[in-house]
């Protein structure tokens, strides 16, 4: 049989430990899971593609069968290009199930042969979002239980010293 990929597509403005608990269990169900890193330029990243690409990279350095890639098109497309059987998705609460629903639904219709496949990351990394980690440090919460301490250093340096 050929090699089972995965491609696993986010905004990961920044990466937390949610995502890479994520990425660990996909890794372990594939030969080879591609992380596609979307432009999403209405989402108003704090960070740019590059940069967020740059510390997905960062992440993922121990891990062999990973790597992350840019994609600024279809997800089926960027799926079909990676030679993908599956969209690997997290699933968090019942909030995102609405979303997670419609989208996998839509994209099924585009391309019936990628399957959509959820996964569940740890019981106490469920409740991570990047979007709440930004909101967090803007207070000057700490986010330590959140991301990595590089991660963590690189959102402080996107913001005003306080
Ligand atoms: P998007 O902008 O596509 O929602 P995100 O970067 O927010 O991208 O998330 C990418 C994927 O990771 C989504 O499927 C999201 O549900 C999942 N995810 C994010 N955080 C967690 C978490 N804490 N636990 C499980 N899945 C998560």
């Amino acid at each position: 049989m050929a090699d089972r990929t995965a491609v696993y597509p986010g905004t990961f403005d920044p990466i937390t430990l949610g995502h890479l608990d994520i990425i660990q269990r996909g890794s372990r169900l594939v030969d080879r899971l591609v992380i596609g890193v979307t432009t999403n330029p209405s989402k108003e990243p704090m960070f740019t593609v590059a940069e967020r690409l740059a510390m997905v990279q960062r992440e993922i350095a121990g891990m062999a069968n990973v790597k992350v890639v840019e994609f600024d098109s279809l997800l089926m497309d960027f799926a079909e290009r990676e030679g993908a059987a599956m969209i690997l998705r997290g699933l968090r609460a019942v909030a995102d199930f609405e979303y997670e629903y419609q989208m996998a639904g839509m994209n099924q219709q585009l391309n019936d042969r990628i399957e959509t496949v959820f996964l569940m990351a740890d019981a106490s990394l469920q409740p991570i979002a990047s979007r709440l980690v930004k909101e967090i440090a803007r207070y000057g919460g700490c986010i330590a239980p959140f991301v990595t301490p590089a991660v963590a250093a690189d959102v402080g340096a996107k913001l005003p010293a306080r």
